[in-house]
């Protein structure tokens, strides 16, 4: 189908739009009321328009551009659905509640093309870059799979791709979560995650005033160069002198480090002590993950009395890590699982010769979760 996407359009810029149309801004209003506030995408439904604009919706104006493929439900509540794009390409999203807020964790590319070694999307390669429309649809489609009290409260950019490598598409889809007439969230319920591209790093900010994460792993470059290959163009000292030039972090607004413990390879006291010192002086918080064990890569989660240890050193330190929770695992829905394991229904013969998944040991680890981080 044809036609323009209202959801690549943030409530501002479907107003510009409508207003070289001639049309009001109440209008534009009221459709962006339509779709974000109250989830309803058919005209039929949009019963304060016009016959004329009903007319337009469905035809000329697109609505939707992500349909619902599976759903997965974990045993810890954490809800993993596979989406399909116009075109037939398939992302994921997950939803991960807990007590005092809901989570959603989206896609921005359809794989990724960074290749870090310990990540399951990592070997997918790059699809393309999801549209804003396809990033927005994420929350209409996942909160669809919400119970009726339940609303998504968070979101965090930890899904599939590098939301840095499409910033233009993430940056608008984040002025829609942000507007009062889009989603109405506040800034800091709204988590963007890079793994290193360094020089967009500034833009981001100055564009959207929401959390950065940074996925980092490790203090030294040797180990980073393996882990995040982007660490060789953009390394350490570039990173994190970019970070500590950031305007307006201070306690309140810290950086986020995400920190996946591999035993044997970034799990040792020593690699705690440099990440201390290689830290100081930019606002952080450190968010400990346990890897994830997967098919795709030979890493595994160190045992936990080495992520104590770990733990322990950056708290002598001043630190205050948190250690996060896996969510989802049953499911391929934890961090770095995302690989679209489970092939589309489309293709049940090739299925079959598939040979049988070897799944690794899980590892589950009991721990304190906070920051804006999944799980
Ligand atoms: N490309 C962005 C957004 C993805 S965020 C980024 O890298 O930040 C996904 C997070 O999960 C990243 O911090 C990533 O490093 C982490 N991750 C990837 N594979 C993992 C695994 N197997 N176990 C635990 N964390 C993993």
């Amino acid at each position: 189908m044809s036609g323009m996407q209202l959801k690549d359009l943030s409530p501002d810029a479907l107003r510009a739009h409508f207003a070289a149309e001639g049309l009001p801004a109440y209008r534009a209003d009221q459709l962006a009321t339509w779709l974000y506030a109250k989830g309803v995408e058919e005209a039929s439904g949009m019963t304060n328009l016009p016959k004329e604009l009903r007319a337009r919706l469905g035809d000329e104006w697109q609505t939707r551009a992500l349909s619902t493929d599976q759903v997965a439900h974990s045993e810890d509540g954490t809800v993993k659905a596979t989406l399909r794009t116009g075109d037939g390409a398939v992302i994921e999203a997950v939803l991960i509640p807990e007590e005092s807020r809901t989570t959603l964790c989206v896609s921005t590319q359809v794989g990724c093309p960074l290749a870090c070694s310990f990540c399951a999307t990592g070997t997918l390669g790059l699809g393309r870059n999801l549209t804003t429309a396809e990033i927005v649809d994420q929350v209409c489609r996942m909160r669809e799979l919400l119970p009726g009290e339940r609303r998504i409260t968070n979101v965090v950019f930890m899904g599939m791709g590098e939301p840095l490598l499409n910033l233009g598409n993430v940056v608008e889809a984040i002025r829609t979560l942000l507007h009062p007439r889009g989603f109405a969230m506040a800034p800091r319920r709204v988590t963007v995650s890079t793994a290193g591209v360094v020089p967009r790093i500034p833009d981001l900010i100055s564009e959207v005033p929401v959390n950065l994460a940074v996925s980092l792993h490790s203090a030294r470059d040797e180990v980073r160069d393996v882990l995040v290959p982007i660490n060789k163009r953009f390394p350490l000292d570039v990173l994190l002198g970019t970070l500590r030039e950031l305007p307006h972090l201070d306690r309140r607004h810290p950086v986020f480090f995400e920190y996946t413990l591999m035993a044997g390879v970034n799990d040792s006291v020593e690699d705690a002590r440099v990440l201390v010192e290689r830290l100081a002086g930019i606002p952080s918080k450190v968010n400990l993950i346990p890897m994830n064990p997967h098919a795709d890569a030979p890493y595994r989660p160190p045992g936990p009395e080495v992520v104590d240890r770990f733990m322990g050193e950056l708290v002598r330190s001043g630190m205050r890590p948190t250690l996060r929770r896996s969510r989802g695992s049953d499911i391929d829905a934890a961090c770095g699982q995302l690989a679209l394991r489970e092939p589309p229904p489309r293709e049940p013969a090739l299925r079959e010769l598939d040979p049988p998944q070897a799944r690794p040991p899980q590892t589950r680890r009991q721990g304190a979760a906070s920051g804006p981080s999944r799980g």
